[in-house]
């Protein structure tokens, strides 16, 4: 069975739709989604040999040879037009690599701009958020969870043809989770709140604190406090 994040991803995968699984390592999500009969076809993904042989290795062992092409190329070169992808997945890394992954695959025209995408950033959600907006990404849900004390987040987005806006506030913590404010959410940014309060103590006690860096995590921190409803 998924594990909870995985199995988080996989319900945002709509029926019968075409998958790239990038970054897929053992081909579980796209696995599981077949044996299920929830997608109809997938391309797992791997940059890394030892991943790609782990997916290669369950694929023929499921017998799913014929549904999943398991393919060894960095980011969405893994993608060809003739897979007719129409969503893709990007789970267990890092948001500036998933941002990275997709800007490569959008000056490389691998990326058409119909596809759905389902990214779960395991930090950086930020930066990720960021790369969307600019680039036109309508983020259509979120969701944050914890599994084994590690606390995740995924984000579901599709392009749209007017300009996306979102206050920075919105792109720092997720507009859905924002407003969702969870138990999990909670927990998360009072975990954040203690560390950037740390970083700001060592950055004032430098010689020569660099201004911009202390004003950026000032309103930080006063953003997770606000949005914690904390006075102080
Ligand atoms: N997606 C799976 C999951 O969420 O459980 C596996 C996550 S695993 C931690 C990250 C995988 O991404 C590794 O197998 C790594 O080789 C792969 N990876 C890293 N950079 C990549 C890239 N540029 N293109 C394709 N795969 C990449």
């Amino acid at each position: 069975n998924l594990s909870k994040r995985l199995a988080t991803v996989a319900k945002y995968v709509p029926k019968n739709s075409r998958l790239a699984d990038i970054g897929s390592d053992h081909a579980y999500l796209p696995a599981w989604l077949i044996q299920h009969d929830l997608i109809e076809a997938a391309v797992a993904g791997d940059v890394v040999k030892g991943p790609f042989q782990s997916a290669d290795k369950l694929v023929r062992h499921l017998g799913l040879t014929n549904q999943i092409a398991v393919r060894l190329a960095d980011g969405l070169e893994a993608i060809e037009e003739k897979d007719q992808i129409d969503v893709i997945t990007i789970a267990g890394m890092g948001g500036a690599l998933i941002r990275d992954i997709l800007q490569r695959g959008k000056e490389n025209q691998r990326l058409s701009g119909q596809e759905r995408l389902i990214l779960q950033p395991n930090i950086g959600e930020k930066i990720l958020r960021q790369w969307l907006v600019e680039n036109n990404y309508y983020i259509l849900f979120e969701e944050i969870l914890e599994e084994d004390h590690k606390i995740y987040e995924v984000i579901v987005a599709e392009k749209q043809l007017d300009p996306v806006i979102y206050t920075p506030k919105e792109i720092m913590f997720g507009p859905c989770l924002i407003k969702e404010n969870s138990l999990v959410f909670q927990k998360k940014w009072q975990h954040e709140l203690g560390q950037k309060k740390q970083i700001l103590k060592q950055l004032q006690a430098a010689n020569q604190p660099l201004e911009e860096k202390v004003q950026g995590f000032k309103q930080e921190v006063t953003w997770i406090k606000e949005v914690l409803n904390i006075d102080e």
